[in-house]
């Protein structure tokens, strides 16, 4: 039996675990925390959103990009630094926002989006996994004639891509969701999806990991992946704590980590870290919080009822790091949570939280093997990782058995 290192405990890595133990593999997963699921994982904006998949690199970014540079609050900031993977990073990402790149971002991503969608269905029925996962749909607010307009836009291709929305008026959006009553008047209209999920990444992950270990899979916590090196014979090696470690094969899942491991190999991924932002709120039913997984598209913020508790993330920050402005973002997206939801009564204040997305330029992962024989990589899932786990895992698992699957379209989309 063929062994795999899967480096990395994310729901990237844990998913392909996951895969690569159905076809039989030995698998060991290397972990630099003490417990899975702890990076950018942790507490994400809960949203399986497999229908809105959109690559941020857009045409409509770069014509407002000027803006973003100056709007100190603005959903999207980039803080440019005298960086060269920074510069690399934004070259390639101006680059992927043409019409005709961005089209194609959106459809492949679209495809993987319904593959991960039916594998986590398929991996729940067997293993029902408890991350209070909710099957609620996603409703989209709108406050103004101009984003609705384009929201509709949005629902069209959509539409022709067998995915099926609900223009909604106000009055109907808040009989949907009545926690949205407050702000009544100040909704222009609203797009509700029903097809779309919510859970808990991080508990995802805990019960994916308990599973994968009554499965014969192999955990070596606290132990970062320092390098990989390059043997006489050509084979790629992998070492922690200064020693090698056994593998036949090394999948590189350990997020915004796998872009420098990859560089030790002579692979450029073109991942950055993307900050983004979430709190976590206790709630109760009479908190005033809602069931549906909600969008204020004003802010550019995503709720999400995950059991008693509603996750709200948001903002992407380039080059933001210092742990003044992090704080400052935590203040700005509580005061977008009072503006939304004014009604809101927590049980407890929130928990803040910060994580950086393994962002690619064009949004897309990449996925399967490398000019390296025995190097495979399951990385730069940047915003949509939770999202995209499962169809990526099956992806990569199929590309390390070498397996010639209905799925090699696909896969030729995101590989290197
Ligand atoms: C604010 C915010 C909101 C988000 N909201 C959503 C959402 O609603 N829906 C969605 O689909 N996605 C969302 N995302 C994105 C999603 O969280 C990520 O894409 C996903 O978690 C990436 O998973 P990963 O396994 O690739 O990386 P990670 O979860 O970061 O896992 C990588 C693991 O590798 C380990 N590691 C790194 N380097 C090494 C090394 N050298 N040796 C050993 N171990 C190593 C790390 O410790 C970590 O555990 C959001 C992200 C943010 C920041």
């Amino acid at each position: 039996m063929k062994h795999i290192l899967v480096i990395g405990a994310g729901i990237v890595g844990l998913a392909s675990a996951y895969e690569l133990r159905q076809r039989g593999f030995e698998v060991t997963v290397i972990e630099a925390q003490g417990k899975a699921g702890q990076e950018t994982s942790k507490a994400n904006g809960a949203q399986l959103s497999y229908s809105f998949v959109s690559p941020l690199a857009s045409p409509v970014v770069l014509r407002t990009l000027h803006k973003l540079l100056l709007d100190r609050q603005g959903a999207l900031r980039i803080r440019p630094r005298a960086d060269g993977q920074q510069i690399n990073w934004l070259l390639h990402f101006l680059a992927a926002c043409s019409v005709s790149q961005n089209r194609q971002a959106s459809e492949d991503l679209l495809h993987l989006g319904s593959l991960s969608k039916s594998v986590l269905t398929e991996l729940l029925q067997q293993h029902p996994i408890a991350f209070s996962h909710n099957r609620n749909g996603k409703l989209m607010v709108f406050e103004s004639d101009a984003s609705l307009t384009g929201a509709r836009d949005q629902a069209r291709f959509l539409r022709s891509h067998g995915v099926s929305q609900e223009e909604l008026s106000a009055d109907e959006a808040c009989r949907l969701e009545p926690s949205l009553l407050p702000i009544k008047d100040r909704i222009e209209g609203a797009f509700f999806t029903p097809s779309e999920e919510a859970g808990d990444c991080e508990a995802l992950c805990t019960g994916l990991s308990q599973l994968l270990a009554s499965q014969g899979v192999v955990f070596r916590y606290n132990t970062p992946v320092e390098r990989l090196a390059i043997t006489p014979g050509g084979l790629v090696q992998a070492y922690a704590h200064d020693s090698p470690l056994d593998a036949d094969a090394i999948v590189l899942a350990n997020g915004t980590g796998a872009q420098s491991l990859a560089k030790d190999a002579g692979i450029n991924l073109h991942i950055y870290p993307l900050r983004g932002y979430s709190l976590t709120y206790s709630v109760d039913n009479n908190s005033g919080a809602p069931q549906a997984s909600v969008s204020d598209i004003r802010n550019k913020v995503v709720y999400a009822r995950i059991g008693d508790k509603l996750r709200v993330a948001g903002m992407i920050d380039i080059g933001i790091n210092d742990p003044q402005a992090i704080e400052q973002r935590t203040q700005t997206l509580k005061s977008q949570v009072k503006d939304f939801f004014p009604a809101l009564k927590a049980l407890e204040p929130p928990v803040a939280w910060s994580g950086q997305r393994p962002a690619r330029p064009d949004s897309k992962p990449l996925i399967g093997a490398t000019a390296m024989h025995n190097l495979f990589i399951n990385a730069g899932h940047g915003a949509l990782g939770f999202t995209l786990a499962f169809g990526s895992a099956r992806l990569l698992a199929e590309s390390v058995d070498g397996d010639s699957s209905p799925n090699l379209h696909l896969a030729a989309r995101f590989s290197l």
